[in-house]
């Protein structure tokens, strides 16, 4: 343990020196630790970082370049930055099982993005290279190319859809992952609202994706992942799976055996900020078949790494070995399930009725209201949400009609299951005395909404009367 006063020590010094420089930064720096510490963070991808993981970013190995992995850089000096890139990656292999991790990507999407490229360097390259019997893409002739793209199929992915809770980058044309695959989607049962095992198989057989991809940003509940991988094998598919949300609980050990995704999934991605709870960053997890290609990220597409972040990333991944992770972990399932039932009890409507893991998705339309009047309602009340899609959403992408709420923040910050209900209570209360608004011209709008203020401010200080008894960074006084 540091000395008692050792992290307020930093923090504030650590501000002092910037206000030296630039005093608008150190404010907002401090205007941003006292937004945190006042707001009931309900994102579900959000978390608080410990102070030892904010800490491990703020130096000079941010000056570093370090192209390459470790032992093999393209820049001289490096030996340092080979010290925690290594730490980082051996912590994720040991807390993960995996047998690579690969800890440079600089986000979730990168990590995708790394991953994607070793799939199809796997898939498209090594056997051009053989086929044209020789040893570089770059003899590879155009028809070479071409030859060996009409083979595969070409590229085709199959992902979860995103009004079911799939992500961006699973092959939607926003992302370049859209523009690289050719992209179907699986969707959810629209009685249940479960993955529809039979029907991804059905898919597979039909679209023959070259990825299988599982893995959400807004779907309440497990996935099996050994059936996905019995799908994937079946139409010859590499099965990638996006932990991004759910990596912490993978580390908890409170998703294991079919719902572990690392020993049925041929790579593994993840982000290392949501409820992982380290600094923003990604990670990805494989096998020795895929990790040459996969170390081949930066400059394959990825920038420099970052070093000051491969270092927060080694401090946060020794914290999720702790046994105390564990704990952490069954608490933000916990949490969920008792902010969905108290949901449920007072009469909120939930997509699968329910959750399995660190999130919930309310269908407002139960109110009468669409996702984008729930979540400006609830940030009146002093409550952070985000709206976000339900399965065959009428609303679509923009206005929707779901809030997804998760709890791995305040689980961080010590809320137990009492002060679930009393946050469904809350919630309840304003998403049920919020109405519709309308347009000047008197037609319906989609985004304007009456709520009455003085409610809007009752709440907001419920909600602040509520964290009080669990205060964020307890051992950082800034004044
Ligand atoms: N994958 C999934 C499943 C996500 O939910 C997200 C972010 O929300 C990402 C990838 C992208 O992560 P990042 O924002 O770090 O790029």
């Amino acid at each position: 343990m540091p000395s008692p006063n050792a992290e307020s020590t930093a923090f504030r010094s650590a501000l002092e020196v910037i206000r030296a420089v630039e005093p608008r930064v150190a404010d907002a720096i401090g205007a941003e630790l006292a937004d945190q510490r006042e707001s009931l963070k309900l994102i579900a991808s959000e978390n608080y970082a410990s102070p030892a993981t904010l800490l491990a970013m703020g130096n000079w190995f941010s000056d570093k370049y370090a192209e390459g992995t470790v032992g093999r850089r393209f820049y001289a000096g490096c030996q340092n930055v080979d010290t925690v890139e290594a730490l980082a990656a051996e912590h994720a292999k040991e807390l993960f099982g995996a047998a690579h991790a690969y800890v440079q990507p600089h986000s979730g999407i990168d990590a995708n993005l790394v991953a994607f490229w070793a799939v199809l360097a796997d898939r498209v390259e090594a056997p051009a290279l053989k086929k044209a019997q020789v040893r570089q893409v770059n003899d590879l002739t155009e028809q070479d190319w071409f030859t060996l793209r009409r083979e595969l199929g070409n590229q085709r992915m199959l992902g979860m859809s995103l009004d079911a809770g799939g992500h961006l980058t699973h092959g939607f044309r926003p992302n370049i992952s859209g523009k690289m695959f050719d992209q179907r989607s699986y969707g959810t049962d629209p009685v249940t609202g479960l993955v529809d095992y039979d029907k991804v198989a059905e898919a597979a057989r039909e679209f023959k994706p070259m990825i299988l991809v599982a893995g959400y940003s807004a779907y309440p509940r497990k996935v099996n992942f050994r059936i996905m991988r019995e799908i994937a094998d079946s139409v010859g598919a590499t099965f990638m799976v996006d932990m991004a949300h759910f990596a912490g609980l993978v580390a908890g050990k409170v998703f294991t055996g079919d719902f572990d995704p690392v020993p049925h999934a041929h790579i593994v991605t993840t982000t290392t900020h949501k409820s992982l709870r380290g600094p923003r960053g990604g990670m990805v997890l494989c096998g020795p078949e895929l990790a040459d290609q996969v170390d081949r990220g930066c400059p394959m597409v990825l920038g420099g790494p970052l070093p000051h972040v491969m270092a927060a990333k080694a401090v946060a991944l020794a914290e999720a070995r702790r046994p105390d992770f564990a704990g952490y972990a069954q608490r933000v399932v916990d949490n969920a399930q008792a902010l969905a039932e108290g949901l449920l009890r007072r009469g909120a409507k939930l997509v699968t009725g329910g959750t399995d893991n660190h999130l919930v998705l309310i269908d407002v339309a139960g109110y009468g209201l669409t996702g984008r009047q729930a979540e400006q309602a609830l940030l009146d009340s002093g409550i952070v949400t985000n709206r976000n899609s339900v399965p065959q959403d009428p609303n679509g992408a923009w206005y929707t009609s779901g809030i997804r709420i998760g709890t791995p923040a305040l689980t961080t910050r010590g809320l137990g299951v009492a002060e679930m209900d009393a946050t469904a209570e809350l919630i309840h209360t304003v998403l049920g005395r919020t109405t519709p608004g309308s347009n000047a011209d008197g037609t319906p709008s989609k985004a304007k909404y009456v709520l009455d203020p003085a409610l809007a401010d009752k709440v907001s200080r419920q909600a602040t009367d509520l964290l009080s008894a669990f205060p964020l960074y307890p051992s950082i006084t800034l004044a």
